[in-house]
């Protein structure tokens, strides 16, 4: 087991991970920017190293500050946390050549489902099922329309290099495609200096379901079940559970062995999300996630298993420590994304805060980097918080989290949590009746 890990991220994320080192009696040194020095996962790790200037880019994105840093401290393996370096293949080969060890999934693993349309080959030739689109990457206007045309509108132009909801437009008609194909390609070219883009069939009313997948990385694959993250806006999660109020004890066995089985044929090491869309029975891949997400903690909560432990066991080459007759769901478990933003705005708020209370008591678990008098800087995403319960049943779940977002005090700063609030009295939440263009058509509807 290795001795010290260097975290090369922030805020709550490295917070997290921090904690399971310890747990486990391992040393952990955190990375920060100019900005960050006054920030929590300096003052939790047991060393700290200043890595660049303010800019993202400058710091937790910086390769030759953050291997440097190991070598200074001596640690011997990174972890990438979520953003940031977690699925940049090239880092983890220059990771690998110092002789420090990525704990993660291999840069071929990484390279394969970075690539939307060669994600989606691999997940076809895996047998997982796909939402039905373009073969590989649309060249021109002419091809888009034509494959509007084969497969009916709506459909969706997608950006091959896409992540965080941005290079994706809908035409729901031909006369939509000219707009949306140049579009699509412009935000791809700005956002990720590739404008390849493919079509999919757009699905007008599905659930985002997610399995949570786990591989040893000696052909062993397991799955940690689903979550299902359709509450979103702009195609970002806000909202996200498990198990899924609508996914039967049979579904979950059927796609959660398709994933557990794709990764166990792949050799795939560490945790991984396979997303799916889910309407009328079907389920339909839309990308591999190789790496921790944001939303993890509901799938802690339901198998009583700690991912990130299971991460650094993997990378150090031991074996999992559970199989899949082990795991069991036990209750159910909600997160919500707590962001420094105006509401309903939803316009980024960085300042000071004068006043944090965490909620607490039984089955609440707030993991924040936030105190009293820290100040969010202006330079990082405004993820300040997630706020996860855990009860025996949904109900008991959603009564707990209206109880424990009463209890939270964040003073100084705007916050989404009166978003959490209003969604709450509404009957759809309570049903689990909603889609991924519920949280949208709500907004609109209200504010
Ligand atoms: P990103 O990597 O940018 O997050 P994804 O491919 O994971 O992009 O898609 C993000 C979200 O966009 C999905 O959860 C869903 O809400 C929407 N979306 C993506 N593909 C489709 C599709 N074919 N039909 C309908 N909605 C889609």
């Amino acid at each position: 087991m290795f001795d010290k890990i260097l975290i090369a991220n922030r805020g709550e994320i490295a917070l997290r991970v921090i904690r399971a080192c310890r747990e486990m009696g391992i040393k952990s040194v955190a990375v920060h920017s100019t900005a960050d020095a006054d920030a929590m996962h300096v003052r939790m790790a047991d060393e700290a190293i200043c890595v660049g200037p303010n800019a993202g880019t400058d710091s937790y994105l910086n390769m030759a500050s953050i291997i440097a840093a190991c070598e200074v401290t001596g640690a011997q393996a990174i972890h990438p946390g979520y953003g940031f370096l977690s699925e940049n293949a090239r880092f983890v080969e220059i990771v690998e050549d110092h002789g420090l060890t990525f704990i993660g999934p291999s840069a071929a693993d990484i390279s394969t489902m970075g690539d939307k349309i060669t994600a989606k080959d691999t997940a076809k030739k895996l047998g997982i099922p796909v939402v039905p689109g373009s073969e590989g990457g649309v060249p021109d206007l002419a091809a888009a329309k034509k494959i509007g045309e084969d497969f009916g509108y709506p459909v969706i132009v997608k950006a091959t290099a896409g992540g965080g909801g941005r290079g994706m437009k809908v035409a729901l008609t031909a006369d939509d495609m000219e707009e949306a194909f140049g579009t699509a390609r412009s935000e791809a070219k700005a956002a990720f200096g590739n404008d390849e883009v493919y079509i999919e069939k757009y699905l007008t009313t599905p659930r985002h379901i997610e399995i949570q997948v786990f591989g040893d990385g000696q052909g062993n694959g397991v799955h940690l079940g689903e979550r299902d993250c359709s509450l979103q806006r702009r195609h970002q999660k806000v909202f996200e559970e498990a198990p899924g109020p609508c996914i039967t004890p049979e579904e979950r066995a059927y796609i959660g062995k398709v994933c557990a089985d794709a990764v166990a044929e792949m050799g795939y090491r560490g945790a991984g999300t396979v997303e799916f869309l889910y309407e009328n029975g079907e389920f339909y891949f839309i990308e591999m996630n190789t790496r921790l997400q944001v939303e993890h903690p509901v799938t802690e909560s339901i198998f009583g298993v700690d991912l990130v432990r299971e991460q650094i066991r993997v990378a150090a080459g031991m074996p999992l420590s559970f199989t899949q007759d082990d795991l069991e769901i036990n209750g159910h478990s909600i997160e919500v994304r707590i962001n420094a933003e105006t509401f309903p705005g939803f316009a980024p708020r960085p300042g000071k805060i004068s006043h944090y209370h965490a909620p607490g008591g039984l089955g609440v678990r707030m993991d924040s980097a936030l105190y009293d008098g820290y100040s969010i800087p202006p330079y990082y995403d405004s993820l300040i918080g997630k706020l996860i319960v855990h009860g025996r049943d949904r109900p008991e779940a959603l009564a707990r989290l209206h109880r424990a977002l009463g209890e939270l005090i964040v003073d100084g700063v705007e916050t989404t949590v009166p978003l959490f609030h209003a969604l709450l009295e509404e009957a759809d939440i309570h049903s689990g009746d909603y889609n991924i263009h519920w949280l949208e058509k709500w907004l609109d509807a209200n504010y």
